[in-house]
Formats: C-alpha cells, structure tokens, sequence
C-alpha cells in the first residue's frame, strides 16, 4: 500500500482566463489522486470546518481517508495564487496555514506497515515526524518548495537526507542551492542521502540523476492548458504510484515512471483543479502513453 502525505487544500487560482476560488486542491490530493490510478493509496492530512462535504465523497471514492481529519475549530489550509500569459511562472499572492501551523500528524495503524511512503510538498518537521511513525517503508519519496525551503531550509536538507528520492521544480532546486545548473542542483540533492533526485522543467520536462547519470526525458506535448496548478504535484504521485508496481528501482523503472508522471502532469493541466484528473481513466492514460513512445522512438 501506498500512504500519501500532505496538504489537503482550497485553492485561489487567478489565470488572466479565469479565477477559480476555493476549489479542491493540495499537494496530497493531487499526488494521491495521480497515484490511485496505479496503486491502492491512502491518504493522511488534515481540514477544517470549511471543507465541503462534496469534496469529501469525491476524495473517499478514489482513496482510504481514514487518515483525513477534520478540525472542527479551524480552516482549511488555503492557498492563492496568480500566474500569467506564460501559464508557467507562478506568484504567490497568500499561503494561510490555518488547520496545518500546529497539525500533530498520526498515521492509522492500519497504514503503520506501508511499504511506500509519499511526502508531498508540506511542512518538512510534520513530514519527518509522520515518517517516524512507519514501522518498515520500503520506498520513501518526497517532494518541497520555496516556501518550505525559505523557511525551513534546515529542515528541508534533514528531511531529504531520509528519503529515498526526491522531487522538485527547477526553480525549487535552484532556490535550494543557490546553484544556476539544474544538473548541479541534481548532483547536490543525491550528495544529501537519497539515491535519486528528479527535477521538473514543466512543459521542458524533466531530469533524473541516478547512479551518476543524467536521464532527461521531455514532456508529453499538450495543447491545451488551462491551470498549471498541481502539475507536480500528479507528477510526483504518478511516479510514485507506477514505481509501486515495478518491485525495483533501476534506471529502466525510474525511466518508466517518469514517463507515467509526465502523462499524469499533462492531464492535470488540462483543466481547472483536480477536474481533468478524477475525469481520467486506464484507457487515456494508455492512450497517452502508446503516443508518448511513438514521440519517444528514435
Ligand atoms: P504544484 O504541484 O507545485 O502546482 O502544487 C500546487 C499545490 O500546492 C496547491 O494545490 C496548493 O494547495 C499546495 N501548496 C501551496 N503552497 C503550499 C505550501 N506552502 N505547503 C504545502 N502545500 C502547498
């Protein structure tokens, strides 16, 4: 089984297109909704007293939530954020914590024997604390970004020396060490404990370094993007998820997965949310997938 850990959010999402506002979103809900195509995935997080109920239904349809809280006193974690014409480079415009500035992680018991184990991006000390709490994790992966990395530097470098592997954005990387080369920023966050680091170069693609290699792999070509919002986030629980079923990591399966997480990115950005993603099933994601290596072939 495969356990997700994260934010479970509202998002504000401003395109110069169109405003989405408190609509389902965060890190653990796109990274586990991506993975639940491949692996049976349970979610832990927590939300407040605002958290619709329809979202709720939709989230129990695809994943164990019995590690979902529900805070009765406080919000839910709620982002908003801009992005313009590019539909690439974000501005954050307000992070509210809310239900996660003092949120005490538990994992179900039933989850304590996980095989796998996804960190979405999330506060790096409750990321480490619920880590602890696993009695054998065979795989653990996790993912961070700038505000994290701006804010808890240390914490970020503590969690990513736990890990098996490690996913993140260029800019995160390039913020992480002041380091201009994505292949350096990859080269340093391997020399930090795991075995592998990926990073993302969205509609560029992304970068393994593995075993002192360097394997790009461009993105899937998609036309149509209407909110960038949890790209990574699909990638991450993509690749995640496909991995899962491969028993093994080597070059072949990190290969193989990166390919599923580029298919899951490029779904996500298609609509607004998690829209496309609970829209999506075993036959598109072949589909894309058949496409993908006839583009790959050389
Ligand atoms: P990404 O895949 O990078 O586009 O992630 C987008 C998701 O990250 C949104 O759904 C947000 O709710 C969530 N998010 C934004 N800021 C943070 C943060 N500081 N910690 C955890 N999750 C966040």
């Amino acid at each position: 089984m495969l356990t997700v850990f994260g934010t479970v959010a509202l998002d504000t999402t401003r395109t110069p297109f169109h405003t989405v506002e408190r609509t389902l979103g965060g890190t653990a809900t796109f990274a586990s909704i991506a993975a639940s195509n491949y692996v049976s995935t349970s979610i832990v997080g927590i939300v407040g007293n605002d958290f619709p109920a329809s979202y709720m239904e939709m989230l129990k349809n695809r994943l164990d939530i019995r590690g979902l809280s529900i805070s009765k006193t406080e919000k839910t974690f709620h982002y908003d954020s801009s992005f313009g014409y590019d539909l690439y480079k974000r501005t954050t415009n307000k992070t509210e914590l809310n239900v996660i500035a003092n949120y005490q992680s538990t994992v179900p018991k039933e989850f304590v024997d996980s095989e796998y184990v996804y960190l979405a991006n999330n506060d790096p000390v409750q990321n480490l604390n619920l880590l602890n709490q696993f009695s054998h994790p065979k795989l653990v992966i996790c993912d961070t970004m700038d505000f994290w990395i701006l804010n808890k530097r240390d914490e970020v470098i503590k969690m990513i020396n736990r890990v098996d592997g490690i996913i993140l954005n260029e800019s995160e990387a390039r913020l992480l060490f002041k380091e201009n080369s994505i292949l350096k920023c990859a080269r340093l966050l391997v020399s930090n404990g795991p075995s592998f680091a990926l990073i993302n170069k969205g509609e560029n693609g992304s970068l393994l370094f593995y075993e002192n290699e360097f394997y790009p792999i461009p993105g899937y070509p998609t036309e149509t993007i209407k909110d960038p919002t949890g790209a990574g986030d699909s990638f991450g629980g993509a690749f995640m998820g496909h991995l899962c079923t491969q028993g093994q990591i080597n070059s072949n399966s990190l290969k193989n997965a990166m390919i599923h997480g580029n298919i899951m990115g490029s779904f996500a950005i298609e609509d607004y949310g998690i829209q496309r993603l609970v829209n999506i099933g075993n036959k598109d994601i072949k589909q894309r997938h058949e496409k993908y290596k006839e583009i790959l072939s050389l």
